[in-house]
């Protein structure tokens, strides 16, 4: 069982708060599919007699990709590699993009499930993050979207530039009314380099505070949760039966395959853990495809301890209370904040196993660093930090 992401990194502009991977030229989309072909069959070895649960489109804007290179892609992958019907293929999309008929195209290549980038419904809101798509193409997008796949997950952000609690369940409820069976929640994060860190540095922009915005966090549980939909991970909510295959399988740490400059593999052979990253750099990726591996570690089993325990307390199944008395140094420690956070209404126990409720989905990473496997100073690095949580969720 193997799990593929794929990441087209190309976007028309870069939105002023993302720092993602990517170029904003458009004329190198022939010589990046080659190069992505070229880097599949050189890891023929690694896909061969696989059957593939998920592929997923990421990037960058996988919805700017030619429908035809994307389709010539996944007959690549099916020649190395057993592709079934029902394997889940998503695609990140951006509502511009999206018209009746491409995503006919998409559905016809065996695309199975989108993911929007609408991030708001807010005229206002979208303004202030810089999209290039207005209020109306993101319900325009949502619902022709919904008539062709019906399997659709809307991104949303919380803390923008003048939102307040009232704005944000407004656009709670414009996704929530949708029909779309699947909402990511991102909280709006400073990161260092782009053009809204330096706004807000400088005094020209301000967000709303930390309290504030996990006030918005808290509202979008509720609400989500009395609209039906299961709070699955810190971040995803779901109606039955519309989880991501692909997401789940990263954070239950499956097997999974990352091509195109910048994106991370997980592979567990022999009884070892890897993870590598390919090359952040487009130029050198298309110049050298067929070793686009840039960094790769074999985990320890501290580390792949820690991963475990990162990437289970951010889901609502949890994790097995014995695996964390089992393999810790300092049980009494362990059996003592598992009390505490308990008493403070975070963590709650059944049959053996340990969750966070919904209050301690916010502290999911502060909770797990208090129980990290390591003989190493507590959140001194990413082997015992929430570090292993970003590159999962990020690839
Ligand atoms: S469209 Fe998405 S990936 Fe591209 S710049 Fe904007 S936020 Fe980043």
């Amino acid at each position: 069982m193997l799990h593929c992401y794929v990441h087209i990194p190309f976007c028309r502009t870069r939105c002023p708060y993302c720092d993602f991977f990517l170029v904003t030229r458009d004329d190198l989309q022939d010589r990046f599919f080659s190069a992505l072909r070229e880097e599949t069959l050189a890891r023929s070895d690694e896909l061969a007699g696989r059957t593939i649960r998920s592929v997923h489109f990421g990037g960058g804007t996988p919805s700017l990709a030619p429908a035809g290179r994307l389709g010539e892609w996944l007959e690549t992958l099916a020649g190395r590699a057993v592709l079934p019907a029902d394997a889940e293929i998503t695609l990140e999309a951006n509502p511009e993009d999206l018209s009746p008929g491409s995503l006919r195209d998409l559905a016809s290549l065996g695309v199975s499930r989108l993911s929007i980038g609408v991030q708001s419904f807010l005229p206002l809101k979208l303004a202030s993050l810089g999209r290039a798509h207005d209020a109306s193409d993101a319900l325009r997008a949502t619902r022709a979207a919904l008539e062709t796949f019906g399997n659709v997950s809307l991104d949303l952000i919380c803390g923008a530039e003048g939102e307040t609690p009232g704005s944000w369940v407004k656009d709670l409820e414009l996704a929530a009314g949708t029909g779309a069976p699947h909402v990511s929640v991102y909280m709006l994060t400073l990161e260092k380099n782009t053009l809204l860190e330096r706004e807000v540095r400088k005094g020209r922009c301000e967000l709303p505070g930390e309290e504030a915005v996990a006030g918005m966090y808290t509202a979008a549980c509720e609400l989500l949760g009395e609209r039906g939909f299961l709070h699955y991970e810190v971040s995803n909510f779901s109606r039955p039966g519309f989880f991501s295959r692909y997401n789940l399988g990263c954070w239950h740490r499956e097997s999974y395959l990352g091509f195109g400059p910048s994106a991370h593999s997980f592979v567990r052979r022999n009884g070892q853990e890897l993870r590598s990253a390919n090359v952040r750099s487009l130029i050198r990726y298309m110049g050298a495809p067929r070793s686009a591996v840039e960094q790769s570690e074999r985990l320890s089993p501290e580390e792949q301890r820690n991963e475990r325990l990162f990437l289970s307390l951010r889901l609502s199944s949890g994790l097995d209370r014995n695996f964390l008395l089992r393999h810790h140094e300092d049980r009494d420690a362990v059996l003592a904040g598992l009390d505490r956070f308990r008493r403070e209404g975070l963590l709650e126990e059944a049959e053996g196993v340990v969750r966070v409720t919904e209050k301690g989905f916010l502290f999911a990473d502060m909770i797990a660093e208090e129980f990290c496997f390591s003989s190493q100073k507590r959140g001194a690095d990413d082997a015992c930090g929430s570090g292993v949580a970003r590159l999962a969720d990020k690839h």
